[in-house]
């Protein structure tokens, strides 16, 4: 069955795993990966590609996981004479950087304040990380470029992604769905329940943005927006790996992320005459695998939650089609199953679909080969919280637990659930939660610059005094990052830090 029915799933809490144990609980785990197929790859995956996302993000998240293990080698030399000289060597060829001086000294008298450390640690990695991003596009692709006419092709001049803000779909863009970053609208929320009116102001700016400069085309076009929210779910733990936002029960989530679509559209239609409305989709993703499922719209662009087509399933049945066949083979089955069930989505709808469905095929090989088929970390694993606004670089699995806001009261469900995650990943253990305090900003706008960072202090002080406990105990630290979005090359700029360093006023 290519059209499915979702299961409904009781509610539980997510418990969480000590990191580093992961690796062991895979290899117990094995593969949940049943599809029937034999050893090998889909003949339309593209395994080149495949080996060099891989690459990417086993060495940038293997920066962050070293930290936990240097720290501890560090730590016990702390009584020793030479202390500093013996940290920075292990720390300059460990880490690949020095720490800063200052935090070593006095270690004699009073403990080394190993916190402290840790999270200056995962600043100073967070931060190599963002710059290379920006400096070197490390996950830029030489076909991006085209990536704007095949969506106008499909009848779209826009696509705008709203996933949860679960660490665990963060790769939905560049990963999952194999789309260039630069090229779609990525706004994630806590079980995909994003701001209507946020999306709405987007929407306008767009649209006034077509009619101003003609730009990303002109209004005569006839093209749409494209609204896409994308919930989750896990197959192999229902109940309690699924999104923390709806309780795990996958068609919950499935019907929050609908009914916010729904929302969005109607706000459109009903605030602007002559027609105007938008294209909407709906995504689930398994988190265990990454396959996803597409939601089908009818000509209307009304979405069944129920009513989707599995791209395990499409694995499967294209499994044996010759490569030059293959996006035809997909097409026909996305069409097959419409009139099937009855919905009529657009020749330009079914088109990106395919897209969609075609690219996924690529990454549900990258977690078999790579992962034998199901993710070690099918729970969190996040390294930090990224708070406020922008995070482009962050394009990896389980790197960052996003709260997207302007202000701490206007996105406090969403930061609460980030630190009970991370209560279970670091606090618990004696680790702090490191939070990086982010605000991108329009350069060419005059004071935008200032605006950003008195932004950031502001969200930073609204945060300590929600968590005031943690704060006192060092068990909160943060770094205030700011970015001019609209120089492309341009990395980040650190403007302040929770941690005391002669390196703090300048960097950090
Ligand atoms: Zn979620």
């Amino acid at each position: 069955m290519l059209v499915g029915r979702q299961n409904t799933k009781a509610m539980h809490s997510r418990p969480m795993r000590v990191r580093g144990a992961a690796d062991a609980a895979r290899r117990q785990h094995g593969s949940h990966f049943a599809l029937g197929q034999p050893g090998g790859h889909h003949p339309l995956t593209y395994s080149e590609e495949n080996a060099r996302l891989y690459q990417y993000e086993s060495r940038s998240k293997g920066g962050f996981d070293k930290i936990e293990q240097v720290l501890r080698q560090i730590a016990q030399h702390q009584h020793q004479v030479d202390f500093i000289n013996q940290a920075q060597q292990i720390a300059k060829q460990e880490l690949g950087f020095a720490l800063p001086e200052i935090m070593l000294e006095n270690t004699w008298i009073s403990p080394l304040d190993v916190r402290a450390l840790y999270a200056w640690c995962v600043f100073e990695t967070y931060s190599r990380y963002a710059n290379e991003f920006y400096n070197d596009s490390p996950l830029a692709r030489q076909d991006d470029a085209g990536f704007q006419g095949f969506i106008e092709s499909c009848g779209f001049h826009t696509l705008d992604f709203s996933p949860c803000a679960d660490g665990r779909l963060a790769h939905i863009i560049r990963y999952v769905l194999r789309l260039p970053y630069k090229g779609v609208r990525r706004k994630s929320y806590a079980g995909a329940m994003f701001d209507v009116e946020d999306s709405l102001h987007k929407w306008i700016k767009t649209e006034f943005t077509r009619l101003r400069e003609g730009m990303p085309n002109s209004v005569d076009q006839n093209t749409r927006y494209l609204k896409a929210a994308v919930y989750h779910y896990s197959t192999s733990q229902p109940d309690s790996e699924g999104c923390a936002a709806h309780g795990s029960d996958a068609v919950a989530a499935a019907e929050g992320a609908l009914s916010r679509l729904l929302a969005f559209r109607q706000g459109v239609e009903n605030s602007f005459c002559c027609g105007a409305s938008i294209d909407l989709l709906l995504i689930g993703i398994d988190t265990d695998n990454d396959s996803i499922r597409i939601h089908l719209p009818n000509a209307n662009g009304d979405i069944d939650s129920d009513c989707y087509v599995d791209a395990k399933e499409v694995y499967s049945q294209t499994f044996n089609v010759s490569k030059g066949n293959g996006k035809a083979a997909i097409s026909e089955l996305v069409e097959r199953l419409a009139v099937t069930k009855g919905v009529q989505p657009s020749s330009g709808m079914i088109k990106l679909i395919t897209r969609l469905l075609l690219n996924n095929i690529s990454q549900i090989d990258y977690v078999r080969t790579y992962y034998n088929g199901c993710y070690s970390d099918i729970g969190h694993q996040e390294r930090f919280i990224g708070m406020g606004v922008g995070f482009e670089e962050v394009q990896l699995r389980n790197l960052t637990y996003f709260a997207y806001l302007r202000t701490v009261e206007q996105g406090a469900k969403d930061l609460d659930v980030g630190i009970k995650i991370f209560t279970g990943l670091n606090i618990g253990r004696g680790l702090p939660a490191p939070v990086v305090i982010r605000y991108d900003y329009h350069g060419k706008v005059p004071g935008a610059r200032e605006r950003a960072i008195a932004r950031c202090k502001c969200l930073e002080g609204a945060l300590k005094n929600r968590f005031s406990d943690l704060s006192a105990q060092g068990m909160l630290h943060t770094l205030l990052v700011v970015r001019d979005c609209q120089v492309e090359s341009k990395g980040i700029e650190v403007v302040g830090s929770s941690i005391q360093t002669t390196a703090a006023q300048g960097g950090h």
